[in-house]
């Protein structure tokens, strides 16, 4: 069977290094914000192109911390969508903030720029979007929205690490953002694991005072806080595969423009790309998506769906979350359907995907 992700195989290419960098920790003996979270924090904020990183302990505390780091809380309405990872929109609540949806643009699964603007209310106080599949959002439209309106922006780039558009890398974009490392993301650790990343000193100190019980000093808490902390091992392990992160997203473009190729001329439809794109996961839309899931299988080849329910339909939301209508992402739920994609797989794997495509798709 050829798995639809496989974060064992990224281990398997890197044991080595990551077993060293695991004994490192073990013989150092530190195991809590030490020297391996201060130097990963440090080498993240490099890498995407921002001042600050403070490290939290999963992607879905990263944008909890980095909507209240920005000031957002109770009585504030953030506009988001509801065809993403849960985990957005259940941030937005944690935050003690109100999420409002918005449809996406079906040619790129990301927020409709044309739709956010008729969901702002005076309680608007920012816009959340997702770089959903490695797709960077529409963030020119974004972020002339937030000038104009005066609406802050806290990209949800979980999916999207290294992603670029209009020259900057997501993350950089935004007044914060937050990036989870869960073990499958582009930079997975061997655990859970999250960043905030932002360029505004004030929003990364609050970050870094809610993320440890809001202590301005050990034992001495300012505000209320949390726990919630990236630990070292993890750290060390995050370090590693970092250094491999672009050679990894660029084959993961490789598989995805074979894959492309193969559904040439077919009514199934490959994903648009925006900016650079870095294919956390290749997604085709298909109205018979059950049946190409299907054969697929048949064949030993193993997909996913991202998401079968919208957020806005499961049994914890359904009802009780504002939006603004949601057909778009109503019609992808039941159309997406996730290929086979990681850097580990194999050329042979990839041919396999791209002749069952080529004669499947049709
Ligand atoms: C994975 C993911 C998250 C949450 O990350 P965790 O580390 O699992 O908490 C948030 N948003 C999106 C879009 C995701 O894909």
């Amino acid at each position: 069977m050829i798995s639809a992700a496989n974060p064992h195989a990224q281990y398997e290419s890197h044991r080595r290094e990551i077993d060293a960098a695991i004994r490192g920790v073990l013989d150092r003996g530190e195991y809590i914000l030490g020297r391996e979270v201060l130097a990963f924090e440090k080498e993240f904020a490099a890498w995407v192109g921002v001042k600050h990183a403070v490290s939290v302990a999963n992607g879905t505390d990263a944008v909890h911390l980095a909507l209240r780091a920005s000031g957002i809380g109770a009585g504030d309405e953030v506009i988001t969508v509801s065809h993403s990872a849960v985990a957005t929109v259940a941030a937005v609540e944690m935050a003690g903030a109100t999420p409002v949806l918005v449809d996406i643009d079906p040619v790129h699964f990301t927020i409709d720029p044309e739709r956010i603007e008729e969901a702002i209310t005076p309680r608007t106080r920012a816009i959340l979007p997702v770089h959903l599949y490695g797709c960077p959002a529409e963030m020119t439209a974004i972020v002339d929205i937030s000038r104009r309106r005066g609406v802050k922006i806290v990209e949800d780039c979980a999916q999207a690490h290294g992603a670029r558009v209009g020259g900057r890398r997501v993350g950089a974009i935004g007044d914060a953002a937050a990036f989870s490392f869960y073990p499958t993301k582009n930079l997975g650790a061997i655990g859970d694991g999250g960043m905030i990343v932002t360029d505004d000193d004030e929003t990364a100190a609050k970050a870094r005072l809610l993320r440890q019980y809001g202590w301005q000093a050990r034992y001495v808490s300012s505000v209320i806080g949390w726990n919630s902390r990236l630990d070292e091992l993890q750290a060390a392990i995050l370090r590693v595969k970092l250094r491999y992160l672009d050679e990894d997203n660029e084959r993961r473009r490789g598989i995805a423009a074979k894959y492309t190729a193969a559904l040439d001329g077919s009514p199934v439809v490959s994903p648009a790309i925006r900016g650079e794109h870095v294919f956390h996961l290749y997604v085709v839309r298909d109205e018979r998506r059950d049946e190409l899931s299907a054969a697929l299988a048949a064949r030993g080849i193993g997909t996913g769906i991202h998401y079968p329910l919208p957020i806005h339909l499961q049994p914890a939301y359904r009802g009780r979350i504002r939006d603004t209508g949601l057909a778009e992402t109503e019609r992808a739920a039941r159309q997406v359907l996730s290929l086979p994609i990681y850097p580990e797989l194999s050329a042979a794997d990839v041919s396999t995907v791209a002749s069952a495509l080529a004669e499947l798709a049709r």
